[in-house]
């Protein structure tokens, strides 16, 4: 015997039977359901005409309702759909079609969204993937070649220095920044100091040199203040910002090329260094990396991170009174000052222990007559 004739699993709760579920068979005759169970003698009829049809969520069950008696709900095992006769009678097959209709809508509203989202890990991906090829492709350069990029920078970028060698203030930073660089993880590169005249900035090379100006040694009250400065500049130095940039700055083909040998391709990249500017602007990221790093050193030298912040509100401070004639300095081109102070404030509540930090008795170097000088650096520099 056919399961249409012996009928599908079904359940009837109506009042009549204090809203329990009655268990039965539906059989369809005709154009209708007839629910048949032990318990009652006259079975339920629902004309097809008068079905209502709810497709439930766990696709096991299909819920059927009597126009007539909205009270009258009834569950049939979702193998009824698999009954030609019972889809396709024309009340039945209207609305089938119409939720079946809305769950295709659905299923493509889904579809686009996981694509959406697809997209998203890929692109997510590849930016890790592409970071993770600069900086391996940035690891195996060795020592001596920063060396010599840095020489070679340095060529270049000295006509837009006015450099100040006659002042023992450079002895007097070496010193006082020995501890820290102690603390820098590098390998193979001597720090070397250079004095500038000029705005408030700082800047350095790959290779180890730091650049620092005299109005930087001008503004910065405390010794923790200037190493604070110097240990960001230093992390720059560390995790070789400047080639991360140039090389990422070659884009995606060029960074395979170089991971599937073309070494040559990167030699001659890092044979021209650029001007000066290619070293002063980071991009945000590599800024915030030298921000905790620079803060780690400093940590670790046993030297107070705090100095990191009310450097950077020193420099944000003369940067807003400068304005535009600032343009030059490494510390003006850091649009996001606040969000990395917001960010450095956090980092030294979450300290530990905020003691136990040296004393530093040696006292910032000045140079004296800078003032002077000032006017003929910004007509260099513009
Ligand atoms: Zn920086």
């Amino acid at each position: 015997m056919s399961e249409a004739l012996q009928g599908f699993d079904a359940y009837v709760c109506h009042p009549q039977f204090g809203n329990e579920l009655v268990r039965g068979r539906f059989v369809l005759v005709w154009n209708a359901l007839r629910f048949e169970s032990e318990s009652r003698t006259s079975p339920f009829v629902l004309p097809l005409e008068m079905a209502l049809l709810k497709l439930e969520d766990d696709g096991d069950w299909i819920s059927l309702s009597d126009r007539r008696q909205p009270d009258l709900q009834f569950q049939v095992s979702s193998a009824i759909l698999e009954l030609d006769l019972f889809v396709r009678a024309v009340p039945i097959r209207r609305q089938l079609e119409k939720v079946l209709g809305r769950r295709e809508w659905m299923r493509r509203i889904k579809v686009s969204l996981l694509f959406l989202l697809g997209f998203l890990v890929l692109a997510w991906g590849s930016s890790f993937l592409m970071a993770w090829g600069v900086r391996s492709v940035v690891r195996g350069i060795s020592a001596q070649r920063e060396i010599e990029f840095g020489d070679k920078a340095f060529r270049k970028i000295e006509r837009h220095l006015v450099l100040l060698n006659n002042t023992n203030v450079l002895p007097q930073l070496a010193a006082l920044s020995a501890p820290l660089l102690a603390a820098v993880p590098v390998k193979g590169i001597p720090f070397q100091f250079y004095l500038s005249a000029g705005p408030p900035n700082a800047f350095a090379l790959p290779g180890g040199r730091i650049i620092v100006t005299s109005g930087l040694l001008e503004l910065m009250d405390t010794p923790e203040q200037l190493l604070a400065v110097v240990a960001h500049e230093s992390a720059h130095v560390a995790q070789r910002h400047a080639f991360q940039q140039i090389i990422a700055g070659q884009g995606p083909i060029f960074l395979m090329e170089i991971l599937s040998g073309g070494q040559d391709k990167m030699l001659n990249v890092l044979a021209f260094p650029s001007e000066l500017l290619a070293y002063e602007s980071f991009s945000q990221k590599y800024e915030r990396e030298a921000d905790a790093l620079g803060w780690e050193y400093l940590v670790k030298a046993r030297i107070n991170p705090h100095g990191m912040i009310e450097a950077l509100k020193k420099l944000r401070a003369t940067e807003a009174a400068a304005g535009e004639s600032q343009r030059g300095s490494a510390y003006a081109s850091h649009p996001d000052l606040d969000r990395r102070l917001q960010w450095l404030e956090a980092k030294w509540q979450a300290l530990p222990h905020p003691n136990g930090f040296l004393t530093l008795t040696n006292p910032v170097p000045k140079v004296a007559g800078d003032r002077r000088l000032e006017p003929l650096l910004i007509r260099l520099r513009t």
